[in-house]
């Protein structure tokens, strides 16, 4: 049976680092939407043009554009087995497309795991992100510091600081998190998708309950 997990949080709640333990544990993919973006960024496409204004100024990007490319990206046959969701879905419209997609398979989410933390840490975390240029694996320079500072440990490529993670712009994601995402945990819990995780633990730790809960669903 497919495994289709959606990682819900706000930004900086350990999503990207917790997905991509998961996704290579369970043998299947890493879809994030941020990710997909900043790919189309990188290669100056036509839909990365119509996704910098918004990314920029920390607001999210239009659903019509963001459900389109991760409806093509659930179409390829890696996903066949399942996927990790990340940043994706962010708003009901969203939520209500992917159950769509994923029904045209006969396929439905397995589980929502909730990844709360404060905004105050929240502020911490994103101010200390560093990201790999190469492959967006995910740093802090306090939390989750490289073996040698500016130089992923998995690829040797540089790091970077993402122009969104400076103080203003985060203060902005939090806002748009509340405003528009967070109506996703009553809709989740509702469907009895909805598990609660503490992610203000170490890495380490909420790894371990992300794992429990995702390996004790069908
Ligand atoms: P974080 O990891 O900090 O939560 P992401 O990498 O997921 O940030 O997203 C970066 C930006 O990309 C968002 O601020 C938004 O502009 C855009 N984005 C990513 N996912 C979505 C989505 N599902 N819907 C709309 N915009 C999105
Ligand atoms: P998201 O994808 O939800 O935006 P990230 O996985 O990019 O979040 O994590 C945001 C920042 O917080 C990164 O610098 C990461 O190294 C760090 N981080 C992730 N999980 C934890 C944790 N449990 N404790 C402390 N720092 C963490």
């Amino acid at each position: 049976m497919a495994k289709f997990v959606v990682l819900l949080g706000p930004p900086g709640a350990g999503k990207g680092t917790q997905a991509e333990i998961i996704a290579e544990k369970l043998a299947i993919p890493h879809i994030s939407s941020g990710d997909l973006f900043r790919e189309n960024l990188k290669n100056e496409t036509e839909l990365g043009k119509k996704a910098k204004g918004f990314m920029d100024a920390g607001k999210l990007v239009p659903d019509e554009i963001t459900i389109s490319m991760v409806a093509e990206r659930l179409s390829r046959t890696d996903c066949n087995q399942g996927a990790i969701l990340d940043g994706f879905p962010r708003t009901p419209y969203q939520a209500h497309e992917l159950d769509i997609i994923l029904a045209e398979k006969g396929n439905t989410i397995c589980c929502v795991p909730y990844i709360m933390v404060s905004d105050q840490d929240l502020l911490e975390r994103l101010t200390g992100r560093w990201t790999c240029k190469a492959a967006g694996h995910i740093y802090h320079a306090k939390f989750n510091p490289p073996k040698d500072p500016g130089i992923c440990d998995i690829d040797g490529s540089s790091l970077y600081q993402r122009d969104d993670d400076k103080k203003e712009t985060i203060e902005k994601r939090l806002a748009v998190f509340h405003e528009q995402t967070a109506p996703l945990i009553a809709y989740y819990r509702e469907k009895n998708l909805l598990v609660e995780v503490d992610g203000t633990q170490p890495i380490e730790q909420v790894t371990t309950a992300l794992l429990k809960t995702v390996t004790s669903v069908a």
